[in-house]
């Protein structure tokens, strides 16, 4: 996403970034034992060596990471929307283990979640990636942010380094013994990628997966999108397994649920009120109501929920933007 929070807040958000991580090594010459630095995330223990870098209340970080330690080496996924918090999630990840970082995946092209990329390649990892993030990095992201984009905004998405390793489909990282399992599915963008740890029941979704979070749709189609999520549902073992969102807390199966049901229900009652005749303001005042009795509590919803209506309408009438996959 990026919008959730208005671009505004990101501004704000990035300059405390900023005055945290330059604070770090004051406190830690005052103290003898220094308290751990403030992060612009959570660390999440899931599993033996695996972490959730849940996005502060701020949202500081942008979106949610994930590292995952092997036997050799880490890999990463996501960087967040700014260098300043994936070098702290650099310096985080120093502190639970000497291995290189191997890899950074992206799990989509939005800046928010690969704004932190250099930081990750500087520190020697191959950047994964989509095939289509390659040529949408650059091209879609001053769209994402739209017409409040700032000057550093447009900065950083310009320098934003293209993946070097991309997939359509899928790929295979192995860290030592451990296996994580890179895969493509639609719906968010038509350029997304999950990873499985599958030795630990765990699921990063990237954006697919939003947690009691209503989502950014500028990119999406909503029936293959409802339709990843129930894919998720049928991996094996799904009860037992962790889901990852690219924003909100750690998921399970009931949480993906929710928001499969979610997606589901805006395209139906879009569709809904399309068939009785209403479009624009009519159908948003329509469809509007209904989801807030049911999901008004989500975050972000009354920011989000118009915007949401408006795209689906759209994608109904055949009328969406929506970025096209590059030509070989
Ligand atoms: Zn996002």
């Amino acid at each position: 996403m990026t919008l959730r929070s208005k671009t505004g807040l990101h501004v704000v958000a990035a300059l405390i970034a900023v005055a945290l991580v330059t604070a770090a090594p004051i406190s830690a010459v005052a103290q003898a034992s220094p308290a751990p630095a403030a992060t612009p995330f959570e660390l999440k223990p899931l599993a033996p060596g695996v972490y959730a870098a849940i996005d502060g209340p701020g949202h500081k970080a942008g979106s949610n990471a994930g590292v995952v330690v092997g036997d050799d080496g880490v890999a990463v996924i996501d960087a967040f929307f700014t260098p300043d918090a994936a070098k702290a999630l650099l310096a985080t990840i120093r502190q639970l283990t000497p291995w290189p970082v191997r890899y950074v995946v992206n799990t989509h092209y939005h800046v928010d979640h690969t704004g932190g990329d250099q930081v990750f390649r500087d520190a020697g990892a191959v950047i994964i990636a989509h095939r289509n993030v390659r040529a949408w990095l650059h091209s879609e992201n001053p769209r994402l942010l739209g017409d409040r984009i700032t000057p550093a905004q447009r900065a950083l998405i310009a320098s934003l380094p293209e993946p070097d390793l991309t997939t359509r489909t899928s790929l295979t990282i192995w860290l030592g013994a451990r296996r994580l399992d890179v895969k493509a599915y639609p719906g968010h963008t038509g350029g997304d990628l999950i990873v499985e740890v599958p030795d630990a029941k765990t699921v990063f979704a990237g954006d697919l997966l939003w947690r009691h979070t209503s989502p950014n749709v500028i990119d999406g189609r909503l029936a293959p999108w409802i339709a990843t999520d129930n894919a998720f549902l049928a991996l094996p073992d799904a009860a037992h397994t962790i889901f990852v969102p690219g924003h909100g807390q750690v998921a399970d199966a009931a949480d993906v649920a929710a928001f499969r049901d979610y997606l589901s229900d805006l395209l139906s009652d879009v569709r809904k009120a399309r068939a009785a005749g209403l479009s624009g303001a009519a159908l948003t005042a329509q469809v509007l109501p209904k989801m807030k009795a049911k999901y008004g509590d989500w975050d972000a919803f009354d920011y989000f929920i118009p915007k949401e209506i408006a795209f689906t309408e759209a994608e109904l009438n055949g009328t969406k933007y929506l970025p096209l996959a590059p030509s070989d």
